[in-house]
Formats: structure tokens, C-alpha cells, sequence
């Protein structure tokens, strides 16, 4: 049956006017047997999506549909596909192929996969280019698609499916618990989901912010203590004593206080970086001293695999977890991009489908 859906987005055309985007037509994924194709209704704001805009993580493919926290109904199913029907209400997050062949792929680690496809500014082998969620539709292997539990409203689980699932999976997979004390450094749509998260898990939650302003809105999140990072010397009452960092950060300013966050960290105490920044900002600079006093670690994490969605959608229903966001038309695109460059943003933008 022919596809009824005309695919249509807000596109960066021009990269020296990286918020200017134009309604453009684009040609989706070849269809294949296993996917699934799917009628935008909702779509996040991420930071992947400026960072990719601005030419910061190197020169992006044009023209260029950003947007991977996607939510729509199902329009169409390929005849191998097993999950899902038309008319089922699902989602997409930041990775829209893998090979599924791989250790990691067989593992449930698909988010690590060698030859993951990122769902926008990435290319199928048959050179069909990705194209994001700031448009009409979209169409995926079953695999990266979610199903959206009845209680979830789609606005809601929109930035669930990057932002939230970029935190979850670092403080699933490092234990974050009843008994554990957890860190959640940067405070912004993807760490107030760490914070509500991390409640939802039983954690006791350290949220550090160089925001005074935003203080209250933590408070309400849930984090039991609240550390203003431009206090000097905030790191120093708490040496030894955090289980788990998730930092958020991806802008490193030279000052950033990485030794100070490790010193924090108990025995083993794990740090983990989910932010990127841009190619030229490295981490800053560490010393073999910064590990040796409490033995820690210091890694990364990427997204999450579709196991992990689903665990995080089902914590999300039972616990009532629900996101800051503020919704807006697509169109508006570029209000919430440059809104969430300059850090305006609380906590999270959600565009709400208006190409007809
Ligand atoms: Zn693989
Ligand atoms: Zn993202």
C-alpha cells in the first residue's frame, strides 16, 4: 500500500544561519519489510540539535532535518514487522540504525554498535541521508522504535526518549538506587531528568548547578541537597561521599572543576560524562592524583538501548515521572533553539506538529 504521508520539514538550508530553518520536502528511508513508518505529532529540542546546527560537531549534510525526541502514530508496517500496528502511538529517539548483527548489537548495547545510524545527519548504505523529527514523518526498523505507555502523554515522553534515556542509562547501569548517593552536575533538560530519575530510583540526589536562579524549581524536582558549584570550595564537604556523578555539561569552561567533582566520589565512585561538547572543547586536564585518593573511574555513556527505553517508559508510568517542558508550535523551532543555546530553556522544549 502506497505511503499516504508527504515527508516535509523545517530544514537548515544555510549553515551561517544555523536558527533560519525552511519548510523543505526530503526523501525518507527506502522502506524495507521490517519498518515501521510513523506520523510526527511531537518532537524534543535537544542540544545535539544546536551543537549539529551551528557546525559545532563539524560540517552537517544539507539540507538538514534536526530532531531525534520524536512521538506519532503509525501510518504503516512492513510485512516482517512483529511489534507494532497502524494506529499505535510510539516514538524515536537519537539512534535509528544499527547493524543488530554485532556482540553489541546481540548484547542489548545497540547504542554501541560500529555502525549505528544517528536519526538525523547520518546515512543509510543505500545513501539515503536521516532525516530528523522536526517535520512530518519519519519511518524506522522496529528496533528503534518505542512503544508509549497509555499514561504517558506524547509531549511528555518526547524528551524522554534522548534527553531522559541519556541519563538513565548511565545511572541504571551504575546502580543508582536506594542507599546510593548519586551527583547530577548541570541542571538542564537532560539533568532535571537525571534528578527525577534518580528519585524515582530511590537515590539520594546531590544536584549541582551554577544557576542560584533555578534553585527552587530542583527543590521541587526532588534533589535532597542542592550545591551551587560557584561557591569556592563547594566540593570540599563532600569529599568521599558521592556512589555516582552523571555530569550533563557540555560546554567545558577552563575553570571547569573536574578534580573537584572526582575528590567527591567514594571508594570506586564512578564519574560519568553524558554531555558533548563541541570538537574543540576538550575535557580539561587531569592528573593521575585525581584518582589515586578514592580509586575512581571516569567515563561516558551514549543514549541508551531500546531495553533501557522501555525500562525507563515503565519507571516513568508507575512513578508518575513527569518532565518540565514548555510546548511550542514547529514553526517556532527557532525561538526554542536559540532559547536553549542561551540557556533560557526550563527544562525542556517540546514542537508540536503544524505542517499540514
Ligand atoms: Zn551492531
Ligand atoms: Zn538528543
Amino acid at each position: 500500500m502506497p505511503s499516504e504521508l508527504e515527508f516535509k520539514g523545517y530544514a537548515l538550508t544555510d549553515p551561517s544561519k544555523w536558527s533560519d530553518l525552511k519548510l523543505t520536502s526530503f526523501k525518507p528511508k527506502t522502506f524495507q519489510p521490517e519498518d515501521v513508518e510513523i506520523a510526527i505529532t511531537h518532537c524534543g529540542v535537544c542540544g545535539s540539535d544546536v551543537h549539529t546546527l551551528t557546525q559545532g560537531w563539524g560540517e552537517s549534510k544539507l539540507p538538514l532535518v534536526a530532531g531525534h525526541e520524536i512521538v506519532g502514530k503509525v501510518t504503516r508496517v512492513g510485512d516482517k514487522v512483529s511489534e507494532f500496528k497502524v494506529g499505535d502511538r510510539v516514538g524515536v529517539g537519537a539512534q535509528i540504525g544499527a547493524c543488530l548483527k554485532c556482540r553489541a548489537c546481540k548484547s542489548d548495547y545497540e547504542n554501541y554498535c560500529p555502525d549505528s545510524i544517528e536519526t538525523y545527519n547520518g546515512e543509510y548504505p543505500d545513501g539515503v541521508v536521516t532525516q530528523g523529527g522536526y517535520s512530518t514523518g519519519i519511518r524506522a526498523h522496529e528496533r528503534f522504535v518505542f512503544p508509549i505507555p497509555e499514561e504517558i502523554e506524547s509531549a511528555h515522553a518526547a524528551s524522554m526518549l534522548c534527553a531522559g534515556l541519556t541519563v538513565y542509562s548511565p545511572l541504571k547501569t551504575y546502580g543508582a538506587g536506594p542507599g546510593k548517593k548519586v551527583g547530577i552536575v548541570g541542571i538542564g533538560g537532560l539533568g532535571h531528568y537525571a534528578v527525577l530519575w534518580a528519585k524515582a530510583m530511590g537515590a539520594e540526589v546531590y544536584a549541582f548547578t551554577h544557576d542560584p536562579e533555578k534553585t527552587e524549581d530542583i527543590k521541587e524536582m526532588g534533589a535532597d541537597h542542592i550545591i551551587d558549584v560557584t561557591k569556592k570550595d563547594f566540593a570540599k564537604p563532600l569529599a568521599h561521599t558521592l556512589d555516582l556523578i552523571v555530569s550533563t555539561v557540555d560546554v567545558f569552561k577552563s575553570d571547569m572543576p573536574l578534580g573537584d567533582y572526582l575528590s567527591m566520589l567514594f571508594v570506586h565512585g564512578t564519574f560519568i560524562t553524558v554531555g558533548i561538547p563541541d570538537a574543540d572543547n576538550p575535557l580539561p586536564q587531569l592528573h593521575p592524583f585525581n584518582f589515586a585518593g578514592n580509586g575512581c573511574v571516569l567515563g561516558g555513556s551514549h543514549v541508551g538501548s531500546k531495553k533501557e527505553c522501555l525500562e525507563m517508559l515503565e519507571l516513568a508510568r508507575k512513578k508518575n515521572v513527569r518532565p518540565w517542558i514548555e510546548t511550542m508550535p514547529m514553526k517556532d523551532a527557532k525561538r526554542a533553539l536559540e532559547g536553549l543555546k542561551s540557556n533560557k530553556v526550563r527544562y525542556r522544549y517540546v514542537l508540536v506538529q503544524d505542517i499540514n
